[in-house]
């Protein structure tokens, strides 16, 4: 590398890697893009950042080769580009690491790599030469990628690591990521920035798409932020804030931070003691939980996805059937098999539950939002008229729910699956909420909701809570459980590890924890949580646990 005072001369100079101009595409009615110009400089990070629909993934299947544009002009290097497919961005030295991997499965890591590359600018290398340059390559960027491994038996980290080795073997200088860390656990996203930030260093140019603003402000150089199919800004990573981001993305104002006073926890509503489940493969995936939650309080779950948080909430949702251990609402026993402990006694005891996966449990797609929001407590008197459901006063008050959640379009008639996925989740929360439970489920509220409703359905949570109910939740995006919970526990391998202060919490500790670690490790965090989840992966005991 040359000195730091010559690169950034060249870099004043140089043309920027990539320049788009004037760029817009129409799907049929949507303006998918509008007229959109950014200029990347080389040797930069250079961010998007946009919520659920704003056009990031089309203007990136554009620079990719995937869609044509209508209009605009594309320069890499200053010189006017076309790409009318994905060899020529290839050619072009841009490469792209897609949300779906597209790797063969049962080949290995240096087969995939090289699968198509023989027609690109490396004529058919032999495979020693090409183990060579993948293992040199792996070292250079930190991927820590085994050429021989066999993709299948990779964690998903891994998988989107050989993404990157196959882009910088075909030569890559611009490297697109579309949402990379949403299939990542913090540890591996940690380690993504770090390759990143490698890439940076020996000049490549890096376009990183997010709807993550910390992600953002973490590793980022430059941001240009889009709404509604439009760029509305590029600034300075270094000078602006989440907070102005954030209103960019949204084009008002929202609150970032939970805006909730301290808790004022009440009775124990939920006592849960020694709880246990065996899945179907006599896999044990609670291994005894005991938690209590009071009226008023929040108890956040942090971990990987995968942990037994799901268990947990299906057990007390009524959807798993045969657990062991003991739980009371408000001092009564309920029950944990058979008819007694299905979702309907769950909802007739006092528990209102909105599922993880509103997809598949929440909603039913096909079905109108009054139905859905009827969905659950079809045989609740309130919504009996004689023998049959009282239609129109259900669609009444689904009106009044979607005023009140500002479901949009606020249309009752309109099938769930014609919702963004915010306002699904708006949809599933608004029934929920509004049955005044006096324990309420929450599983990923806010997993693929833009900000603004992210806001939003945060304070009703909080609202609940400053009603004294009690409220667990459930999230695998940490700073959500810190910002929302009174109380913290950690979720590992089916045990909880334990319960923290979110105020005086650590969120270090936290990840560790997570992985399964007690204590101060005298390694590097990242190292010991990889390998501990490698050795979940393979089924083993971790060697930190
Ligand atoms: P983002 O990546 O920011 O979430 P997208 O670029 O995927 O947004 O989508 C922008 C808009 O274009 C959305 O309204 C989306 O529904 C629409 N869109 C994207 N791809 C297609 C397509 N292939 N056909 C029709 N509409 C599309
Ligand atoms: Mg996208």
């Amino acid at each position: 590398m040359t000195g730091a005072t010559q690169t950034e001369e060249r870099q004043a100079t140089a043309a920027p890697a990539i320049e788009l101009r004037g760029i817009s595409k129409a799907f049929g009615p949507v303006q998918a893009n509008k007229d959109i110009s950014i200029s990347v400089k080389k040797g930069t990070i250079h961010g998007i950042i946009g919520e659920n629909g704003a056009g990031k993934s089309t203007l990136m299947s554009i620079l990719y080769g995937f869609y044509k544009a209508d209009r605009g002009e594309i320069l890499i290097d200053g010189k006017p580009t076309s790409i009318p497919d994905s060899q020529a961005a290839i050619a072009a030295g841009i490469g792209m690491v897609f949300q779906h991997f597209k790797l063969v499965e049962n080949f290995t890591v240096l087969e995939n790599v090289i699968l198509g590359a023989e027609d690109g600018p490396l004529l058919r290398p032999s495979l020693a030469k090409a183990r060579r340059s993948l293992t040199d390559l792996s070292r250079e960027y930190e991927l820590n990628v085994d050429p021989d491994a066999v993709i299948e038996q990779l964690s998903v980290g891994h998988q989107q690591r050989v993404e990157i080795l196959k882009a910088l073997y075909r030569q890559a200088e611009i490297l697109i990521l579309d949402e990379p860390t949403g299939v990542l656990t913090p540890a591996e996203a940690d380690h993504l920035f770090r390759i990143l930030d490698n890439l940076r260093k020996e000049g490549k140019t890096v376009i990183l798409i997010t709807h993550k603003l910390r992600e953002i402000m973490e590793i980022t150089d430059t941001v240009s932020v889009m709404r509604r199919g439009e760029m509305t800004a590029t600034v300075k990573t270094a000078e602006t804030s989440p907070e102005e981001l954030a209103e960019l993305m949204v084009g008002r104002k929202v609150l970032l931070r939970v805006d909730k006073k301290p808790a004022t926890p009440g009775e124990t509503v939920l006592s849960v003691k020694n709880l246990k489940v065996t899945d179907g493969q006599g896999v044990e995936r609670l291994r005894g939980i005991s938690l209590d939650i009071k009226a008023g309080e929040i108890l956040g779950i942090a971990g990987v996805a995968g942990n037994g948080q799901s268990e947990l909430m299906q057990v007390l949702g009524g959807q798993i059937l045969n657990a062991k251990g003991e739980i009371t609402l408000n001092g009564q026993p309920l029950a944990l098999s058979g008819h007694s402990a299905d979702g309907m006694a769950r909802r007739a005891a006092g528990i209102a539950h909105v599922p993880e996966d509103r997809q598949r449990e929440g909603l039913i797609m096909d079905f109108a939002a009054w139905e859905n929001v009827a969905f659950g407590y079809h045989r609740d008197p309130a919504y009996q008229k004689g023998l049959l459901m009282d239609n129109a006063g259900l669609l009444r008050e689904t009106e009044g729910k979607m005023e009140r959640f500002d479901v949009r379009p606020p249309n009752p008639r309109l099938a769930a699956k014609n919702f963004s996925g915010g306002n699904q989740q708006k949809i599933v929360v608004a029934r929920e909420i509004e049955r005044n439970p006096d324990l309420l489920l929450v599983g990923q509220p806010t997993r693929g909701v833009d900000i603004g409703a992210i806001e939003f359905i945060h304070q009703e949570i909080v609202r609940l809570r400053d009603q004294g109910k009690a409220i667990l939740l459930v999230s695998v995006e940490l700073d959500e459980i810190m910002s929302l919970s009174d109380r913290v526990a950690v979720m590992f391998d089916g045990s909880i590890m334990g319960f923290r202060d979110p105020a005086t919490a650590d969120e270090r500790e936290l990840g560790l924890l997570m992985a399964g670690i007690e204590g101060e490790p005298d390694q590097p965090a990242w190292k010991a949580i990889e390998e501990n989840m490698k050795a979940v992966e393979d089924g083993g005991t971790p060697p930190n646990g």
